[in-house]
């Protein structure tokens, strides 16, 4: 079975692939070039009422699945996905840009562990011991999903999103309406149609394609819809969160980040220089949890912005589908503009653009980079805590260095931003370590290292990047509603507590 035929259209509904009523075509466009990937034709508000309804009818039957079922269901899926691993890892580059060695080593293998984990949380949803609390009653709790849920994804990782959204409420026994963004669906519908080729009900999976204030709006704001959960950036998020609770629904949001990179003196500075640019330029930067802004204590300042401008020199710019490719375009042409503004209001304040801040023009392959999104790795000092370099979410491959003096100084301007997604310490000193671990305030803090992410642990925010966790047993929380059992076990008529209503004592 073939995945990436799109021919159909770029609509799954019920267990199949339809066009969209949408009446204006829609290419998705491939950012290393400009060419079409594949055109097609976004979803009406119509098609998010026929996706709800494909939903709502597959619930009964998937919600009273046994976990065992859907564990089943689950490892099907990822063997279904690792039958067709190359073909996913080769239309992610074409509709993002990323480079090939990062799909077929990083999302693609990722989001099969994560099928594979989840195929196991479905069978340890987790509860209380059951109890005689008052003494004449036997209470306790079942988790049960919670309905239909609509989900919202970003282009950053389109297939690792949709699997990030999808997993964990299907292994919990909910069902899906997906919104990927319109800029990058294809690998959610591979992953929709990959439900279907393992044995998944029709209309427990089902993606709609369109636009966020149209279909993304008319999916939150939907009566059938029981949960939204969102990730993208926090403005749009605010938005969700209104629409949502408007109709008194759980939200899960998965926002914004600018990731501070904290080195302090008696770091590991080759381990640090390797982690910033690292963390600073993998997906081009396009990752929330990307590094963003390197602190760095005085006495190692000189040697890490020289450290980082030596490497962030040699990385090759190429056509993505090289495997010698470092770095790809970023995922759109008005992405790449939106990147490169940041950094021209910054040289326009007086920073110093150390290195990049600029388009390429040729790819260590002789692709013409002139053709496509490029935008040179980028190294920027000289800047204030205040500026909008330092403050904003980049999303692109752009690193900010900045020094502090005392380990008081780095901690606080590390936690100074509005976002708190993730952050990283660099020190070899086990209570510095242990101190910034603890003071950062951040979902995820890593010591010594900057990205890596496991299926076994959680993934969200803290402040402005949204709350909610992504992966991990965790996970199953944010898609499971709780319900507290009460049994009488007196066999007694008339109660004891009846008298506080009506009648006395005795
Ligand atoms: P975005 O907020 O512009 O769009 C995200 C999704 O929301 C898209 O599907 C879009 O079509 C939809 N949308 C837009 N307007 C909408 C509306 N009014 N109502 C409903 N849906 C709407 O984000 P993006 O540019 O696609 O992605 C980049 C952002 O995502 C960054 O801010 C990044 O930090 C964030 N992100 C966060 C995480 C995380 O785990 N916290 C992970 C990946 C990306």
């Amino acid at each position: 079975m073939e995945l990436s035929n799109f021919a159909d259209g770029a609509q799954y509904i019920g267990g199949r692939a339809g066009a969209g009523s949408g009446l204006e075509p829609f290419d998705v466009v491939n950012p290393a070039d400009g060419s079409s990937v594949q055109r097609i034709r976004l979803a009406s508000t119509d098609d998010v009422d026929a996706a709800v309804a494909a939903a709502t009818a597959a619930l009964p039957e998937w919600a009273g699945a046994t976990p065992g079922a859907r564990s089943e269901a689950l490892l099907r899926l990822s063997a279904v996905l690792a039958e067709h691993a190359a073909d996913f890892a080769r239309v992610e580059t074409a509709q993002t840009g990323k480079p090939i060695k990062l799909s077929t080593e990083f999302d693609v293998p990722g989001t099969i562990d994560n099928t594979a984990f989840f195929a196991g949380a479905a069978r340890n949803l987790e509860g209380r011991a059951a109890g005689e609390y008052s003494g004449d009653h036997t209470s306790y709790v079942r988790r049960e999903p919670i309905g239909v849920i609509g989900s919202i994804a970003p282009w950053n990782y389109p297939l690792q999103m949709a699997a990030w959204k999808i997993l964990p409420a299907i292994a919990a026994g909910n069902t899906v309406v997906l919104k990927p963004a319109e800029l990058t669906p294809l690998t959610a519908l591979m992953f929709a149609r990959a439900c279907t080729a393992a044995g998944i009900p029709d209309g427990v999976v089902n993606v709609v394609t369109g636009g966020g204030r149209d279909a993304g709006e008319h999916l939150v704001s939907h009566p059938g819809v029981a949960m939204v959960s969102f990730t993208g950036s926090t403005a749009v998020g605010r938005r969700v969160a209104e629409l949502a609770t408007a109709g008194v629904k759980r939200t899960h949001l998965e926002l914004g980040g600018k990731a501070p990179f904290v080195v302090f003196e008696d770091a590991d500075l080759e381990a640090a220089v390797h982690g910033a640019v690292a963390g600073a330029l993998i997906n081009g930067g396009q990752d929330c949890t990307a590094a963003t802004r390197a602190y760095v204590q005085r006495p190692l300042y000189d040697a890490f912005v020289a450290g980082v401008a030596e490497l962030f020199g040699r990385i090759r710019l190429g056509d993505p589908h090289n495997p010698r490719t470092d770095l790809g375009p970023l995922v759109s042409f008005t992405h790449r503009d939106r990147v490169a503004g940041f950094v021209e209001r910054a040289r326009g304040y007086g920073a110093t653009v150390v290195t990049g801040g600029d388009r390429p023009s040729t790819g260590h392959d002789g692709t013409d980079l002139t053709r496509g999104a490029y935008y040179l790795p980028t190294l920027i000092t000289g800047v204030d805590q205040r500026s909008e370099v330092v403050q904003g979410e980049i999303f692109g491959p752009v690193l900010v260095v900045l020094p502090f003096d005392g380990d008081d100084e780095g901690l606080r301007l590390a936690n100074d931003t509005p976002y708190g997604l993730a952050a990283s310490a660099w020190t070899r000193d086990v209570h510095r370590s242990l101190r910034a671990t603890r003071e950062l305030a951040a979902g995820c803090v890593w010591v010594n290292d900057h990205i890596p992410i496991i299926s076994e642990m959680p993934h969200g925010g803290y402040k402005a990047s949204g709350y909610g966790k992504d992966m991990s047993q965790y996970s199953l929380d944010e898609y499971t509603q709780v319900k507290h059992v009460m049994y009488d076990i007196t066999a007694v008529a008339r109660k004891d507590w009846h008298r506080t209503v009506f009648g006395d004592r005795g």
